[in-house]
């Protein structure tokens, strides 16, 4: 019997990597992207031979990617090369305290000590307890379609869920460890991956900093968007027909059943499965039409920055993250305060340092990220321009860069990241990653009323990042095998 047509809406990598996967299952797979390239927020921008990834520059789990390849019985090396970046995040205080993580054991133990006398025990100890908490995560957490929370823990022991540290946040996980403030801010400081605050996020959460060490952070040939290319030229070569300029308006349905998608065009494509990438609250709003739409709490926003800058800047490395001297009330401000902090954390990526190419000879590409409260926060009469410009200011005086260098400038703020991808309330990274948001808890990646109606990527199960999402579209395979065996 041959497997029901599928319709994915939107090509970012958790809706490139549902459809791969359904392709593999036997499904007849056509997405429908509303933009002109695929990858979503990993996206590209090229202007006057500089090139710039708009969203992720930060590449880890490789394993993750290597999985989607040889699942389609290919390997991952035939189609993109993958840079290593080592040493590999610089992180920089106010006062002048660096501190430079390394995937090299010695190297990370020597630096540890440099900057916190006394901390490389900790930092050993830190390593053995958050590879289990990794090996728990993977083995029996993430990889679960799993929606009952009883049944999602009881694969546990009582050892593992103990070790799982859910219930302390990650700042006080991290304090079992570190004395260090500096050790402490910069390892708390990748809850700004998953959107969140360390003083908020689950300690399990320490399998961040952990999973980049262990496993190395990479950068593509040709960026984070070779990446990308490499997976629509996968899913292209299995059979998955990609439509860009596409755009969906509305996903119909009849007595309970999807029935097909409306395209914005006014052409209908019947299905009787639709998998939307599109932000969980934005296809149930806007494509579901749903009386009462799932209302998560989101991540925040953000500012982007593309520069194009004549000449190197050799001032920052190809990873830097600032961090202010008040740490932790930066973090209050974005979200409790509900405010873009004054004393304002924010990463800046050179890629061009570790890609040439990726840039004029001899020029450099310059990428800042700059977290903002989600739009409804900031309210409506919020002033961006006045905002974009006292920002731009701080952060050219912090690393010390000539504005007069800059030859070709892009600036997306959160109202620009929302329109472009459908991002709900502007929120960078999805839904929010708090303990009753993630496994069971989160938004399901089916609609339960709705037969034939599925969703992928980062509001959805397990949760946002380039690996995660790639997950997540496998697990919405999975359910819909379950759903439609044979
Ligand atoms: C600034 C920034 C920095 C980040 N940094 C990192 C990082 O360093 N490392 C990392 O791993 N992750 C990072 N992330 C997170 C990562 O980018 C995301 O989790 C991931 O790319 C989301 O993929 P997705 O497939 O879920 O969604 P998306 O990429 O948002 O894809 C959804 C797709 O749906 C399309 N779409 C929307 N509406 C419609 C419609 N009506 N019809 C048709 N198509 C539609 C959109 O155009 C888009 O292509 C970052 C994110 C941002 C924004």
């Amino acid at each position: 019997m041959s497997k029901p047509n599928v319709a994915v809406i939107g090509a970012g990598l958790g809706g490139l990597s549902a459809a791969i996967h359904l392709r593999l299952a036997g499904h007849s797979v056509t997405v429908f992207e509303k933009n002109p390239l695929c990858g979503g927020r990993a996206n590209r921008i090229s202007d006057n031979g500089y090139h710039f990834d708009t969203g992720p520059s930060l590449l880890n789990y490789p394993w993750v990617f290597e999985e989607l390849f040889a699942a389609a019985g290919r390997k991952m090396s035939d189609y993109m090369e993958l840079i290593p970046v080592d040493p590999s995040v610089e992180f920089r205080w106010a006062n002048g305290t660096t501190l430079h993580l390394s995937s090299d054991m010695k190297t990370l133990l020597a630096e540890c000590e440099r900057v916190s006398p006394g901390s490389s025990p900790g930092m050993t100890a830190f390593f053995a307890d958050a590879a289990e908490k990794y090996r728990i995560s993977f083995d029996k957490l993430v990889l679960q379609n799993e929606d009952n929370p009883l049944k999602w823990f009881i694969g546990l022991s009582l050892g593992e869920m103990l070790r799982t540290g859910v219930w302390r946040s990650l700042d006080k996980e991290l304090a079992r460890f570190f004395s260090s403030r500096y050790i402490r801010e910069a390892f708390g400081s990748y809850a700004m991956y998953l959107g969140g605050s360390p003083f908020e996020l689950p300690g399990v959460f320490s399998i961040l900093p952990y999973g980049e060490l262990a496993y190395g952070l990479w950068l593509p040939k040709n960026g984070i968007y070779g990446l990308v290319e490499a997976v629509e030229k996968l899913a292209r070569e299995i059979g998955v027909e990609i439509h860009n300029n596409a755009p969906v308006q509305m996903i119909r349905q009849e007595a309970g059943k999807v029935t097909g998608v409306l395209l914005e065009s006014g052409a209908f494509f019947p299905v009787p499965i639709v998998v939307s990438n599109v932000d969980v609250p934005v296809t149930d709003r806007k494509l579901l039409q749903k009386p009462t739409p799932a209302n998560p709490g989101m991540t925040p926003g953000v500012l982007t920055f593309y520069w194009g800058v004549r000449g190197n800047v050799d001032a920052v490395g190809h990873h830097t993250i600032f961090l202010p001297d008040d740490f932790k009330g930066a973090f209050d401000d974005l979200t409790k305060n509900k405010r873009i902090p004054e004393s304002l954390p924010f990463y800046v990526a050179v890629a061009s340092t570790s890609d040439p190419s990726l840039a004029p000879p001899g020029d450099a590409s310059l990428f800042v990220l700059v977290p903002t409260p989600v739009l409804s926060d900031l309210g409506e009469d919020f002033d961006w321009p006045a905002a974009v410009a006292k920002i731009r200011k701080t952060v050219l005086d912090r690393i010390g860069l000539n504005p007069q260098r800059i030859a070709v400038e892009h600036v997306w703020t959160p109202v620009e990241w929302a329109r472009r991808f459908g991002l709900h309330d502007g929120s960078a990274f999805g839904a929010a990653h708090t303990l009753f948001q993630v496994g069971p808890f989160r938004s399901k990646n089916y609609a339960p009323e709705t037969t034939g109606m599925y969703y992928t990527g980062a509001s959805t199960t397990p949760g946002t990042g380039m690996p995660m999402v790639v997950l997540s579209g496998r697990l919405t395979a999975e359910r819909i095998a379950m759903h439609y065996p044979g």
